[in-house]
């Protein structure tokens, strides 16, 4: 059973995908995300390709979603893990290709430690592929220094109509 809290909150969460038809999950993701109890949309990046960055498998499709909602941030990351699941995500071995990945990167000002959950996401700071997307739908999340840090790691946005 999920808790909602009362008032909504707002969310980024990244998205990566490198099996199947990537871009494709990238994608329903988005729209799944949505449709999460008490959970709204409200904002998506544009879709990147990135090289594995300390994983395995072909060039990763990437974004990062927006998201104003009531759940709370274990919740919210039981319903990431849903979506994962669903879209028939396995995990054979550590950074195994992966149909779907949804990371909770920032929920509001919430500083998380648990076991199983970290807000912020303790690499996020570290990784092109959730700071140039964050930058679409929050420039205000990202600096210049943080865009500097990631500079050499191969990154393009991907056009939204490109197969
Ligand atoms: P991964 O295999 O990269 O999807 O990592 C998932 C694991 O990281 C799960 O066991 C989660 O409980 C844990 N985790 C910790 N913090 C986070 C977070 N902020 N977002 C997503 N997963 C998290």
């Amino acid at each position: 059973m999920q808790n909602p809290v009362r008032e909504p909150v707002t969310a980024w969460v990244a998205l990566g995908a490198n099996l199947g038809d990537a871009r494709q999950a990238v994608l329903q993701a988005f729209e799944a995300l949505g449709m999460l109890p008490g959970t709204r949309l409200t904002g998506r990046s544009r879709l990147y390709r990135s090289a594995p960055h300390q994983a395995q498998g072909p060039d990763f499709v990437n974004a990062v979603a927006q998201l104003d909602t009531c759940l709370s941030a274990p919740d919210l990351l039981d319903a990431l893990q849903a979506l994962e699941i669903k879209a028939g995500r396995e995990r054979p071995y550590v950074n195994a290709p992966r149909t779907l990945d949804l990371d909770l990167i920032l929920y509001g000002q919430s500083r998380i430690d648990s076991p199983r959950l970290q807000v912020p996401h303790p690499r996020w700071r570290d990784r092109a592929f959730v700071l140039l997307p964050l930058a679409d739908v929050s420039p205000e999340a990202v600096n210049a220094q943080d865009r500097v840090r990631v500079a050499d790691q191969p990154i393009d946005v991907l056009p939204e109509d490109s197969p």
